[in-house]
């Protein structure tokens, strides 16, 4: 395992599906930062092989609807001085808008740019959502 510096106050995101931890990252505008964040790819997991983690040395708002949606697995942890004083557990919310974009050229709201993107949990077990306007189905964890 990597061995990276511990946060003092901050968030470390973590149990994050391998190839995620990059889209989060990129999500979130850690690259544009100033303060210190790292992202970790393929770190060993004992329960899944392989996870990426996300620390950032800062306590920033997190789109929690993005993340439970994207991957309900994901912890949250809220670090103070160098002590977890929180875990926060994801779930995919029913309702998701403004936040993914649906990839049917034919859907109505590829060609209105003024319709805010919906989706709908269709199934929580398969992760996947449905569309509101053209019943696309999509999952976003791969
Ligand atoms: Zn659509």
């Amino acid at each position: 395992m990597l061995n990276i510096d511990s946060i003092r106050r901050g968030i470390v995101i973590d149990h994050i599906q391998p190839g995620n931890g990059f889209k989060i990252f990129q999500y979130l505008n850690l690259d544009k930062v100033d303060y210190r964040v790292a992202l970790i790819i393929n770190a060993i997991s004992k329960k899944k092989g392989r996870k990426d983690i996300i620390k950032i040395e800062n306590v920033i708002d997190l789109d929690f609807k993005f993340l439970g949606a994207l991957d309900d697995e994901i912890t949250i942890n809220i670090v103070e001085d160098e002590v977890i004083t929180e875990k926060i557990r994801l779930e995919m919310p029913d309702r998701i808008e403004g936040i993914f974009t649906c990839k049917n050229p034919r859907c109505i709201t590829t060609n209105e740019r003024n319709i805010v993107q919906r989706f709908s949990l269709l199934d929580r077990e398969s992760k996947s959502y449905k569309c509101d306007y053209c019943d696309n189905i999509y999952t976003w964890e791969e």
